[in-house]
Protein backbone atom coordinates (compact mmCIF):
# COMPACT_ATOMS: atom_id res chain seq x y z
CA UNK A 1 0.00 0.00 0.00
CA UNK A 2 1.22 3.33 -0.82
CA UNK A 3 -0.15 6.13 1.47
CA UNK A 4 -1.28 9.17 -0.85
CA UNK A 5 0.12 12.27 1.20
CA UNK A 6 -0.60 15.71 1.01
CA UNK A 7 1.22 18.83 1.54
CA UNK A 8 -1.26 22.24 2.52
CA UNK A 9 1.69 24.81 3.05
CA UNK A 10 4.40 24.84 0.58
CA UNK A 11 7.45 27.22 2.23
CA UNK A 12 10.14 26.55 4.11
CA UNK A 13 8.85 22.88 5.73
CA UNK A 14 6.36 22.03 3.52
CA UNK A 15 8.41 22.14 -0.51
CA UNK A 16 11.01 19.83 1.82
CA UNK A 17 8.45 17.10 3.09
CA UNK A 18 7.18 17.02 -0.45
CA UNK A 19 10.46 16.57 -1.74
CA UNK A 20 11.22 13.66 1.28
CA UNK A 21 7.75 12.03 0.41
CA UNK A 22 8.28 11.79 -3.48
CA UNK A 23 11.32 9.80 -2.18
CA UNK A 24 9.70 7.19 -0.43
CA UNK A 25 9.05 3.94 -1.46
CA UNK A 26 5.37 3.64 0.35
CA UNK A 27 4.60 7.04 0.01
CA UNK A 28 2.87 9.18 -3.22
CA UNK A 29 2.56 12.35 -3.25
CA UNK A 30 -1.30 13.22 -4.33
CA UNK A 31 -0.30 17.61 -4.87
CA UNK A 32 0.94 20.81 -2.87
CA UNK A 33 -1.22 23.70 -1.88
CA UNK A 34 -0.57 27.02 -1.69
CA UNK A 35 -2.20 30.40 -1.26
CA UNK A 36 -0.16 32.14 -3.52
CA UNK A 37 1.74 32.63 -6.72
CA UNK A 38 5.21 32.66 -6.61
CA UNK A 39 9.01 31.10 -7.27
CA UNK A 40 8.15 28.44 -5.23
CA UNK A 41 4.78 27.55 -7.00
CA UNK A 42 6.42 27.33 -10.31
CA UNK A 43 9.56 25.05 -9.04
CA UNK A 44 6.53 22.78 -7.51
CA UNK A 45 4.78 22.55 -11.70
CA UNK A 46 8.14 22.24 -12.73
CA UNK A 47 9.11 19.71 -10.34
CA UNK A 48 6.23 17.62 -11.62
CA UNK A 49 3.66 18.11 -8.60
CA UNK A 50 0.00 18.95 -9.05
CA UNK A 51 -0.76 22.41 -7.59
CA UNK A 52 -3.53 23.23 -5.31
CA UNK A 53 -5.31 26.86 -4.30
CA UNK A 54 -5.55 27.05 -0.23
CA UNK A 55 -6.83 29.53 2.34
CA UNK A 56 -7.54 32.62 1.11
CA UNK A 57 -6.02 32.00 -2.78
CA UNK A 58 -7.37 32.44 -5.67
CA UNK A 59 -7.24 30.49 -8.81
CA UNK A 60 -6.97 33.54 -11.58
CA UNK A 61 -3.81 34.88 -9.62
CA UNK A 62 -1.92 31.81 -10.33
CA UNK A 63 -3.20 31.12 -13.68
CA UNK A 64 -2.97 34.95 -14.91
CA UNK A 65 1.00 34.52 -14.36
CA UNK A 66 0.55 30.99 -16.17
CA UNK A 67 1.10 28.46 -13.28
CA UNK A 68 -1.39 25.78 -13.83
CA UNK A 69 -3.82 24.90 -10.69
CA UNK A 70 -5.10 21.44 -9.87
CA UNK A 71 -8.12 22.08 -8.27
CA UNK A 72 -8.75 23.77 -4.42
CA UNK A 73 -7.53 22.10 -1.04
CA UNK A 74 -10.90 20.53 -0.94
CA UNK A 75 -10.06 18.99 -4.03
CA UNK A 76 -6.42 17.88 -3.28
CA UNK A 77 -7.51 16.93 0.57
CA UNK A 78 -10.50 14.24 -1.49
CA UNK A 79 -7.54 11.98 -3.12
CA UNK A 80 -5.14 11.95 0.34
CA UNK A 81 -5.15 9.86 3.01
CA UNK A 82 -3.04 12.37 4.91
CA UNK A 83 -2.43 15.86 4.97
CA UNK A 84 0.95 18.00 5.96
CA UNK A 85 0.10 20.55 7.23
CA UNK A 86 3.26 23.03 6.79
CA UNK A 87 1.24 26.33 6.74
CA UNK A 88 2.59 29.72 9.01
CA UNK A 89 2.60 28.53 12.70
CA UNK A 90 -0.98 29.32 13.89
CA UNK A 91 -2.75 28.79 10.72
CA UNK A 92 -2.49 25.08 11.33
CA UNK A 93 -5.46 25.41 14.06
CA UNK A 94 -7.77 26.76 11.78
CA UNK A 95 -7.02 24.48 8.74
CA UNK A 96 -7.81 21.58 11.80
CA UNK A 97 -11.25 22.10 10.78
CA UNK A 98 -11.01 21.90 7.07
CA UNK A 99 -9.24 18.18 7.56
CA UNK A 100 -11.46 16.87 9.88
CA UNK A 101 -14.56 18.44 7.50
CA UNK A 102 -12.40 15.83 5.09
CA UNK A 103 -12.10 12.93 6.93
CA UNK A 104 -8.65 12.94 6.31
CA UNK A 105 -5.83 12.05 8.67
CA UNK A 106 -2.98 14.84 9.89
CA UNK A 107 1.04 15.77 10.94
CA UNK A 108 0.91 19.69 12.15
CA UNK A 109 4.03 21.03 12.70
CA UNK A 110 5.78 22.95 16.00
CA UNK A 111 3.94 26.04 15.01
CA UNK A 112 1.62 24.63 16.49
CA UNK A 113 0.21 24.15 20.42
CA UNK A 114 0.50 20.33 21.82
CA UNK A 115 -3.13 19.83 21.56
CA UNK A 116 -3.67 19.83 18.18
CA UNK A 117 -3.32 16.39 17.83
CA UNK A 118 -3.24 13.63 19.87
CA UNK A 119 0.30 13.26 20.17
CA UNK A 120 3.65 14.63 19.72
CA UNK A 121 6.54 13.63 18.01
CA UNK A 122 9.91 12.68 17.32
CA UNK A 123 10.59 9.60 15.39
CA UNK A 124 13.77 8.27 17.73
CA UNK A 125 11.97 9.52 21.11
CA UNK A 126 8.67 7.80 20.75
CA UNK A 127 7.87 6.73 17.51
CA UNK A 128 5.07 4.07 18.58
CA UNK A 129 3.44 7.11 20.30
CA UNK A 130 2.22 7.84 16.62
CA UNK A 131 0.74 4.00 15.64
CA UNK A 132 -2.20 4.36 14.59
CA UNK A 133 -3.33 7.67 15.40
CA UNK A 134 -5.01 9.94 13.10
CA UNK A 135 -3.46 13.39 14.54
CA UNK A 136 0.19 13.79 15.02
CA UNK A 137 2.07 16.93 16.31
CA UNK A 138 5.65 16.92 14.66
CA UNK A 139 7.29 19.08 16.98
CA UNK A 140 9.79 21.96 16.87
CA UNK A 141 13.09 22.27 15.63
CA UNK A 142 14.72 23.26 18.87
CA UNK A 143 12.25 20.33 20.42
CA UNK A 144 13.14 17.52 17.70
CA UNK A 145 17.27 17.81 18.13
CA UNK A 146 16.61 18.00 21.81
CA UNK A 147 14.45 15.07 22.26
CA UNK A 148 16.44 12.76 19.29
CA UNK A 149 19.45 13.76 21.88
CA UNK A 150 17.85 12.24 24.69
CA UNK A 151 16.70 9.40 22.87
CA UNK A 152 20.58 8.86 23.07
CA UNK A 153 21.61 9.73 26.63
CA UNK A 154 18.24 8.34 28.37
CA UNK A 155 18.11 4.96 27.74
CA UNK A 156 22.02 4.60 28.12
CA UNK A 157 22.38 6.39 30.98
CA UNK A 158 19.63 7.98 32.66
CA UNK A 159 19.15 11.70 33.24
CA UNK A 160 19.18 13.00 36.46
CA UNK A 161 19.53 17.09 35.17
CA UNK A 162 19.48 18.62 31.72
CA UNK A 163 20.25 22.58 31.26
CA UNK A 164 20.13 23.45 27.73
CA UNK A 165 20.98 26.96 26.64
CA UNK A 166 19.34 27.53 23.14
CA UNK A 167 21.31 29.89 20.60
CA UNK A 168 18.23 30.68 18.20
CA UNK A 169 19.16 31.50 14.65
CA UNK A 170 16.83 35.23 14.38
CA UNK A 171 14.95 34.18 10.77
CA UNK A 172 15.79 31.57 7.82
CA UNK A 173 17.99 32.68 5.13
CA UNK A 174 14.79 33.85 2.98
CA UNK A 175 13.25 36.00 5.31
CA UNK A 176 14.70 39.37 4.83
CA UNK A 177 12.31 41.12 6.90
CA UNK A 178 12.70 39.87 10.42
CA UNK A 179 15.98 40.60 12.63
CA UNK A 180 17.95 41.36 14.71
CA UNK A 181 20.36 42.44 12.39
CA UNK A 182 22.96 43.48 15.06
CA UNK A 183 22.42 42.59 19.01
CA UNK A 184 21.91 39.61 21.03
CA UNK A 185 18.29 39.44 22.53
CA UNK A 186 17.70 37.19 25.39
CA UNK A 187 13.89 35.37 25.51
CA UNK A 188 12.77 36.87 29.28
CA UNK A 189 10.78 33.50 29.65
CA UNK A 190 12.37 31.54 31.96
CA UNK A 191 12.94 28.68 31.96
CA UNK A 192 11.83 28.74 28.01
CA UNK A 193 9.34 26.91 26.49
CA UNK A 194 11.81 24.08 25.06
CA UNK A 195 11.85 22.20 28.12
CA UNK A 196 7.98 21.79 28.55
CA UNK A 197 7.82 21.28 25.01
CA UNK A 198 10.53 18.53 25.20
CA UNK A 199 8.21 17.03 27.56
CA UNK A 200 5.38 16.22 25.21
CA UNK A 201 7.48 13.92 24.29
CA UNK A 202 9.56 12.42 27.31
CA UNK A 203 6.84 13.24 30.16
CA UNK A 204 9.64 12.67 32.50
CA UNK A 205 12.78 14.31 31.36
CA UNK A 206 14.20 16.28 33.56
CA UNK A 207 15.29 19.12 31.62
CA UNK A 208 15.49 22.93 32.27
CA UNK A 209 16.19 25.53 29.00
CA UNK A 210 16.81 28.98 28.69
CA UNK A 211 17.11 30.69 25.05
CA UNK A 212 18.51 33.76 23.25
CA UNK A 213 18.24 35.08 19.70
CA UNK A 214 20.86 35.92 17.85
CA UNK A 215 21.58 37.72 14.70
CA UNK A 216 22.52 34.65 11.90
CA UNK A 217 20.38 32.77 9.80
CA UNK A 218 22.08 29.31 9.20
CA UNK A 219 21.82 27.33 12.47
CA UNK A 220 20.62 27.29 16.04
CA UNK A 221 22.94 26.01 18.22
CA UNK A 222 22.51 24.14 21.80
CA UNK A 223 24.89 24.45 24.63
CA UNK A 224 24.34 21.42 26.97
CA UNK A 225 25.27 20.20 30.56
CA UNK A 226 23.95 16.82 31.18
CA UNK A 227 23.97 15.44 34.69
CA UNK A 228 23.43 11.17 34.08
CA UNK A 229 22.64 8.86 36.49
CA UNK A 230 25.30 6.31 35.28
CA UNK A 231 28.73 7.68 34.30
CA UNK A 232 29.56 6.75 30.80
CA UNK A 233 33.49 5.05 30.43
CA UNK A 234 35.08 8.11 29.11
CA UNK A 235 33.71 10.52 26.90
CA UNK A 236 34.83 8.60 23.45
CA UNK A 237 32.10 5.94 24.27
CA UNK A 238 29.64 9.13 24.48
CA UNK A 239 30.60 10.36 21.23
CA UNK A 240 30.45 6.79 19.74
CA UNK A 241 27.15 6.27 21.28
CA UNK A 242 26.34 9.70 19.45
CA UNK A 243 27.79 8.94 15.87
CA UNK A 244 26.51 5.43 15.97
CA UNK A 245 22.74 6.68 15.82
CA UNK A 246 20.86 7.63 13.04
CA UNK A 247 20.29 11.26 12.39
CA UNK A 248 23.52 12.46 14.20
CA UNK A 249 26.55 13.61 12.55
CA UNK A 250 29.68 13.52 14.63
CA UNK A 251 32.56 16.11 13.01
CA UNK A 252 35.94 15.37 13.47
CA UNK A 253 38.88 18.13 14.27
CA UNK A 254 40.90 17.13 11.48
CA UNK A 255 37.74 18.21 9.31
CA UNK A 256 38.15 21.89 10.50
CA UNK A 257 34.40 22.42 11.08
CA UNK A 258 35.07 25.45 13.30
CA UNK A 259 31.14 26.35 13.56
CA UNK A 260 28.01 26.52 11.79
CA UNK A 261 29.09 28.27 8.37
CA UNK A 262 31.16 25.28 8.05
CA UNK A 263 28.36 22.62 8.75
CA UNK A 264 26.25 24.63 5.81
CA UNK A 265 29.16 24.54 3.37
CA UNK A 266 29.28 20.43 4.17
CA UNK A 267 25.78 20.67 3.87
CA UNK A 268 26.40 22.47 -0.30
CA UNK A 269 29.28 19.91 -0.61
CA UNK A 270 27.30 16.99 -0.25
CA UNK A 271 24.58 17.97 -1.95
CA UNK A 272 21.44 16.48 -0.70
CA UNK A 273 17.89 18.23 -1.57
CA UNK A 274 18.17 21.88 -0.96
CA UNK A 275 21.70 21.28 0.55
CA UNK A 276 20.26 20.73 4.14
CA UNK A 277 21.76 19.28 7.04
CA UNK A 278 18.64 16.84 8.63
CA UNK A 279 21.25 15.42 11.16
CA UNK A 280 21.68 16.74 14.78
CA UNK A 281 25.52 18.20 14.42
CA UNK A 282 27.96 17.68 16.79
CA UNK A 283 31.71 18.11 17.36
CA UNK A 284 33.93 15.08 18.44
CA UNK A 285 36.16 18.18 20.42
CA UNK A 286 32.65 20.12 21.50
CA UNK A 287 31.93 16.88 23.36
CA UNK A 288 33.29 16.16 27.28
CA UNK A 289 32.71 13.60 29.99
CA UNK A 290 33.46 14.82 33.51
CA UNK A 291 32.29 11.54 35.88
CA UNK A 292 27.94 12.22 35.47
CA UNK A 293 28.28 14.88 34.09
CA UNK A 294 28.60 15.61 30.44
CA UNK A 295 28.67 18.67 28.15
CA UNK A 296 28.19 18.70 24.66
CA UNK A 297 27.26 21.73 21.95
CA UNK A 298 24.75 20.35 19.07
CA UNK A 299 23.83 22.62 15.81
CA UNK A 300 20.49 22.27 14.14
CA UNK A 301 19.71 23.15 10.81
CA UNK A 302 15.90 24.48 11.79
CA UNK A 303 14.38 24.29 7.90
CA UNK A 304 15.30 20.68 7.66
CA UNK A 305 15.57 18.54 10.73
CA UNK A 306 12.04 17.99 11.21
CA UNK A 307 11.48 16.26 7.66
CA UNK A 308 12.51 13.11 8.45
CA UNK A 309 10.67 13.06 11.58
CA UNK A 310 7.34 14.25 9.47
CA UNK A 311 7.80 10.98 6.76
CA UNK A 312 8.17 8.59 9.98
CA UNK A 313 5.01 10.04 11.38
CA UNK A 314 3.45 9.20 8.49
CA UNK A 315 4.94 5.88 8.42
CA UNK A 316 3.74 4.90 12.44
CA UNK A 317 0.43 6.47 11.81
CA UNK A 318 -0.35 3.78 8.82
CA UNK A 319 1.48 0.78 10.42
CA UNK A 320 3.99 0.71 7.83
CA UNK A 321 7.19 -0.03 9.53
CA UNK A 322 7.40 -2.75 12.23
CA UNK A 323 9.14 -0.51 14.39
CA UNK A 324 10.75 2.63 14.67
CA UNK A 325 14.20 2.09 13.33
CA UNK A 326 13.12 0.61 10.15
CA UNK A 327 10.86 3.25 9.37
CA UNK A 328 13.95 5.45 10.27
CA UNK A 329 16.29 3.07 8.29
CA UNK A 330 13.62 3.37 5.05
CA UNK A 331 13.25 7.00 5.21
CA UNK A 332 17.15 8.13 5.51
CA UNK A 333 18.14 5.65 2.52
CA UNK A 334 15.22 7.46 0.26
CA UNK A 335 17.15 10.60 1.37
CA UNK A 336 20.27 9.85 1.27
CA UNK A 337 21.40 10.14 5.05
CA UNK A 338 22.34 6.36 5.80
CA UNK A 339 25.51 5.80 7.75
CA UNK A 340 28.22 4.60 5.64
P1 LIG B 1 6.78 29.50 5.77
O1 LIG B 1 6.25 30.85 6.04
O2 LIG B 1 8.13 29.34 5.16
O3 LIG B 1 5.76 28.69 4.86
C1 LIG B 1 4.38 28.66 5.10
C2 LIG B 1 3.65 28.58 3.76
O4 LIG B 1 2.25 28.44 4.00
C3 LIG B 1 3.83 29.84 2.90
O5 LIG B 1 4.08 29.42 1.58
C4 LIG B 1 2.47 30.53 3.02
O6 LIG B 1 2.16 31.28 1.87
C5 LIG B 1 1.55 29.35 3.15
N1 LIG B 1 0.23 29.65 3.75
C6 LIG B 1 -0.20 30.78 4.37
N2 LIG B 1 -1.48 30.65 4.78
C7 LIG B 1 -1.87 29.41 4.42
C8 LIG B 1 -3.09 28.68 4.57
N3 LIG B 1 -4.16 29.21 5.16
N4 LIG B 1 -3.15 27.42 4.09
C9 LIG B 1 -2.07 26.86 3.48
N5 LIG B 1 -0.90 27.51 3.31
C10 LIG B 1 -0.81 28.76 3.78
O7 LIG B 1 6.69 28.74 7.17
P2 LIG B 1 7.61 27.53 7.64
O8 LIG B 1 8.89 28.07 8.18
O9 LIG B 1 7.64 26.49 6.60
O10 LIG B 1 6.79 27.03 8.91
C11 LIG B 1 5.69 26.13 8.78
C12 LIG B 1 5.46 25.46 10.12
O11 LIG B 1 6.63 24.71 10.45
C13 LIG B 1 5.23 26.38 11.31
O12 LIG B 1 4.36 25.72 12.23
C14 LIG B 1 6.60 26.53 11.92
O13 LIG B 1 6.56 26.89 13.28
C15 LIG B 1 7.13 25.13 11.72
N6 LIG B 1 8.59 25.02 11.71
C16 LIG B 1 9.36 25.94 11.08
C17 LIG B 1 10.74 25.82 11.11
C18 LIG B 1 11.65 26.83 10.49
O14 LIG B 1 12.72 27.06 10.99
N7 LIG B 1 11.29 27.45 9.38
C19 LIG B 1 11.34 24.75 11.77
C20 LIG B 1 10.53 23.77 12.37
C21 LIG B 1 9.14 23.93 12.35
Amino acid sequence: MRVRVAINGYGTIGKRVADAVAKQPDMELVGVAKTRPSYEAERAVAKGYRLFVAGSGNRQEFEHVGIPIAGTLADLLAQADIVVDAAPEKVGRENAALYRAAKVRAIFQGGEKADIAEVSFSALANFEAARGKHTVRVVSCNTTGLARAAAVLEPRYGVEDWEATIVRRAADPAESGRGPINGILPTFHLPSHHGPDVRTILPHLPISTTAMVVPTTLMHVHVNRVRLRTAPENTAELVEAFRRTPRFHVFREWERIAGTPQVMEFGRDRGLGFNDVMENVLWENGIAVDGRTAHFFQAIHQESIVVPESIDAIRAMFDLAQDGPTSIAITDRALGLSKP
